[in-house]
Parts: C-alpha cells; structure tokens; sequence
C-alpha cells in the first residue's frame, strides 16, 4: 500500500545541501507493521515527514518516489497532499502536547478534526468523538469531553492524539518514537492499544523506535537505520535470529 523507492532528503543548511537521509527503500503491505529503528539522528523522522511531506518547503529537498496505493505524493498538487494528511494516513508524536491545542478542549479538538475531515455535523462529530475516546480505552470518556488537556496524563494525551488519529479514517498510521517518553508500563499499553486498534481498524503502521524491545512487540518487519543510512530491512524474526550487519548485532545486544 506505501511504497518508498530510492527516498533521500537534503535540508539547506547555512547555503549548504546537507544530506540527512539517502536512498531508503521499503514497502509497507495492508495490515502490516513496519519498524523504522535506529539510535537518535539518524534519519528516522525525517523519513516520516518526507513521507507526509511536512518537511520544510524552501530549505528541504525530497527525491526519490513514495507511492501510496500506486499515487505518486512527490508530485502530488498541495492540495491533494492536504487531503491525503487528512484522510490517508494520519501521524502520532513523541510528545502528544505538541499536536494539542492547550487552550481547546479535547472532545471540542477531536469533533473539529471531524468536521473538517469527514463533513460531520456538529451533533454527529461529538458522538463519534464519545466513540473514539471509548475506542482508545480513555475511561469515562463522556464526561471528560469537556477537558483541557492538561488534565490528561502523558499516557491519556497519547490516547487522545490516536483517537484524533483515528478520525481521519486512516489507511496508515505512522508513530513517532510515540511510547518514548511514557513510563514503562504505560508503553506497553499504549503498544497493546495500537496492536488491538490496528486489528480492529485493518490499518497499516509505520512505527518508528529506538528501541529494539519496542521492535519485537510490534514489527512484522523491520528498517534499520544509521547516519541517514538505510543498514538492513527484513522480517522482524530474522533480523533478531539472524542480524546481517554488526550495526544491528550492537543495537540488539541493547536489549534485555
Ligand atoms: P531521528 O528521528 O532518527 O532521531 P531525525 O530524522 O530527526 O533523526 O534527524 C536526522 C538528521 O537530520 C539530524 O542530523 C538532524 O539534525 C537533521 N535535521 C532534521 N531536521 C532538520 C532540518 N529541518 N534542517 C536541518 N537539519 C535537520
Ligand atoms: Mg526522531
């Protein structure tokens, strides 16, 4: 359903193309889970939002192609791009507070995203924002529409970003490092969620980690990266049986 070729992108720094993530290739099928992992600054993020094409317009260049169900989005018009954010594939953060509005309340949030994405009146999308809260497991979802988000705790917010996520209906769901800076316990549920809603929705998942742990809860297969490189793409089983490279010998040796 995604299919990255030959992906490489170049931020200008100080004049100077700075070459940050080159030649990355992968595909993602239906239903599947893909890991990007890799230590801190090695491209992993900025793969998502070349993805997404959120990277910035004037300093930043994308080549290579990224197709999504066959559609080309390098060269996809703005406005298609827009929509394709909106309604194909949606994208969850480390810190879910950075996606939220701090002076908005979350149900009010979620029933916008509604509104815009899927033309749902105002009584409609606050229902379906009840059932997404419900959805994500957010106990007494009902009576904290009302809430502002800082009400919620780290694991909640992150809840409340995927039911947001969730509104848009989407055919991918691409999270970034999004269990990284919960506690240990609340990761696993959070990575229980996604599992359970990706299930129950079909989606496919681009899940991006540092974290080798995180990997094998998750991944079906897995891209290693380094230094913008990509090191070694395979099943998830095999890459933890059989690691090709001494790169993902030491990133595996990290873990427990
Ligand atoms: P990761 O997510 O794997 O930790 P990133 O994808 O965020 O790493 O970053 C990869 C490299 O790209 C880093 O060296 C980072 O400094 C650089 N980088 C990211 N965004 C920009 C930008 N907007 N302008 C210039 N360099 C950037
Ligand atoms: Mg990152």
């Amino acid at each position: 359903m995604l299919s990255v070729s030959n992906l490489s992108t170049s931020f200008r720094v100080e004049g100077q193309w700075k070459s940050v993530v080159r030649n990355i290739s992968f595909d993602i099928k239906p239903k599947e889970t893909l890991a990007v992992v890799g230590e801190s600054g090695s491209g992993k993020s900025v793969t998502a939002l070349s993805i997404m094409r959120l990277t910035p317009p004037g300093s930043s260049k994308i080549e290579g192609s990224i197709k999504l169900n066959g559609k080309e989005l390098l060269t996809l018009p703005d406005a298609d791009m827009r929509h394709i954010r909106g309604n194909e594939i949606a994208m969850i953060f480390q810190e879910p507070m950075t996606s939220l509005n701090p002076v908005l309340t979350i149900g009010f949030q979620i029933a916008e995203a509604l509104i815009l994405h899927r033309g749902l009146s105002r009584s409609e999308a606050e229902a379906e924002t009840i059932r997404l809260l419900e959805k994500v497991r957010i106990p007494a979802a009902k009576s904290r529409f009302h809430e502002y988000p800082h009400r919620f705790s780290g694991g909640m917010r992150q809840r409340v970003m995927i039911a947001m996520a969730l509104a848009c209906k989407p055919k991918l769901l691409i999270a970034d490092e999004p269990t990284t800076a919960l506690d240990v316990t609340i990761q696993a549920q959070i990575l229980e969620l996604i599992k359970t809603l990706q299930d129950e929705e079909g989606m496919s998942v681009l899940f991006i980690t540092h974290d080798m742990g995180v990997v094998a809860e998750i991944a079906d297969r897995t891209v290693v990266m380094y230094n913008g490189d990509e090191i070694e793409t395979g099943n998830t089983e095999d890459i933890f049986a059989r690691p090709q490279k001494p790169y993902t010998k030491a990133l595996l040796s990290a873990v427990p």
